[in-house]
């Protein structure tokens, strides 16, 4: 008999209070970031393949947009 204690609770992408994850989906993988209210400078950031840069002073997240068919 198979005693199955795994709880699965749920935690499906949920973040602490407070913290809004923005992600910018950018067709290039070249981008730059200057905050959502132009707070920090210019910066530009290179999105690796298959992967997100996140933003040094905002944190917000860049990914490719996927635009498979
Ligand atoms: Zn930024």
């Amino acid at each position: 008999m198979t005693n199955n204690a795994w709880q699965l609770t749920g935690d499906h992408g949920k973040r602490p209070d407070g913290y809004e994850e923005v992600i910018i989906y950018s067709k290039t993988n070249r981008v730059s970031c200057m905050g959502e209210h132009m707070d920090h400078p210019k910066v530009y950031y290179t999105i690796p393949d298959g992967g997100e840069v996140v933003c040094g002073y905002c944190d917000i997240k860049f990914r490719m947009k996927e635009e498979d068919e």
